[in-house]
């Protein structure tokens, strides 16, 4: 008899459960649209040359050791990517209030933000946009925070719900944390313009809000990593506090070394140094100290300059043949008359456009045309080529009509 013949089967996580539904698939048309992560034209996985180099470098290096880090991480690495975010002349990094640590990519950087903030911040709701990546409101649960919801996207405009994130975020109790997509909001794909996040930012300054930024996709929106980065920038002039976890899955293709930061922007350098100390209390009884090889591939490519202008050349190209594929699925749905208007595929931002196909119409997509995504309608534009178009095209069109 087994301990635990009473556990009963969980269920498959809904977005990773869509690629082991697409290989279970036979056709030689199948189509997986579900999983956030790059592919080329070939629809083949890519790993960046400057990457390549990078990894050249580090395993040439006699003098490298395989010691443990620090808790926080390493030390080049952290320093580099507050640079990358808030940007290499930013005050609040002169001034040594901003703590870094690296944490294992996006996800983990999120869960030591979510741990810290359930035990030292006085108020532990945190409002998290709806929709939102399906992991959000577990990680900050877990951890010990009450999740609640703020409008976000409008099913009528397929863009942004402004009115109603305003009124949500207005009527949070002061303290509230606010999880916010720095850019590329997944799973929809709209952000809020430039002036619509001065008023997002009056408007958490002025309720005493604290934002926490998701930076998932810097550089993977528009192709610059500084345009992509201007939202949490905004927030940091201020002078006010907030959290920023960066993620160095897509935008350097580094998924599987599971490479991030978790920064913390804080009123001086006083509060920064025992932030700092509490952050270690969090993160040693969970993994002691964070992995060495992601790190040094990003430290490697970040502090010298021509990888550096590689990797934004091969950046842009990413983001570049993304938008290229939104611009051939609308052009193949208007070739088509196929019924409805669907310029918010061309309108959306980054890895993902958010169809509007219920979920009726998705399990019509895959039953019939072999094609995967999450329920909610999502699909990931990466994993589209001018090859595989028209069969989407051709699948949208008979689910709607
Ligand atoms: N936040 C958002 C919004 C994401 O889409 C993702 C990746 N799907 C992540 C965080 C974290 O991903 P990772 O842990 O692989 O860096």
């Amino acid at each position: 008899d087994s301990f635990f013949q009473n556990v009963v089967q969980g269920p498959e996580d809904p977005i990773l459960g869509v690629t082991v539904a697409y290989n279970k698939d036979p056709s030689p048309n199948k189509l997986n649209l579900g999983v956030g992560a790059y592919r080329t034209e070939e629809g083949k996985p890519l790993v960046l040359n400057v990457v390549r180099h990078a990894e050249q470098l580090i395993v040439n290096d006699q003098s490298r050791i395989k010691e443990y880090l620090p808790i926080t991480g390493l030390a080049d690495f952290n320093k580099l990517s507050a640079k990358l975010i808030f940007g290499a002349d930013s005050p609040a990094i002169q001034e040594n209030r901003i703590v870094t640590v690296q944490c294992l990519s996006g996800t983990g950087s999120l869960r030591v933000g979510a741990e810290f903030l359930a035990r030292h911040h006085h108020r532990r709701t945190i409002y998290i946009p709806q929709p939102t990546w399906g992991n959000h409101p577990k990680i900050f649960t877990i951890a010990g925070l009450s999740v609640k919801y703020y409008r976000y996207y409008d099913p009528a405009t397929r863009g942004l719900d402004f009115r109603g994130l305003l009124e949500d975020l207005s009527s949070a109790p002061s303290g509230a944390i606010v999880l916010l997509h720095a850019c590329a909001h997944n799973p929809t794909g709209v952000d809020p313009t430039n002036d619509q996040w001065e008023q997002i930012r009056q408007l958490i300054r002025s309720k005493t809000l604290l934002p926490f930024f998701d930076s998932a996709y810097q550089g993977f929106a528009s192709g610059s990593l500084d345009a992509d980065a201007q939202p949490v920038r905004m927030f940091v002039a201020d002078g006010g506090e907030c959290f920023a976890a960066q993620s160095y899955a897509k935008n350097m293709g580094l998924y599987g070394e599971r490479v991030g930061a978790l920064s913390i922007v804080c009123k001086n350098a006083d509060v920064a140094g025992k932030v700092e100390s509490q952050l270690k209390l969090v993160v040693r009884p969970m993994y002691s100290n964070p992995p060495i090889h992601g790190a040094k591939i990003v430290a490697t490519i970040l502090k010298d300059r021509d990888m550096y202008n590689e990797w934004t050349v091969e950046l842009k190209a990413m983001a570049d043949r993304i938008i290229s594929m939104r611009k051939q699925l609308f052009d193949a749905l208007q070739s088509r008359g196929t019924p409805g208007d669907w310029s918010h595929i061309i309108k959306q931002i980054g890895m993902f456009t958010f169809t509007g196909l219920n979920t009726e119409q998705v399990a019509f997509m895959t039953k019939e045309y072999h094609i995967y995504m999450t329920s909610d309608g999502r699909i990931s534009m990466a994993g589209l080529s001018s090859r595989t178009v028209p069969h989407l095209a051709d699948a949208i069109h008979a689910a709607v009509t």
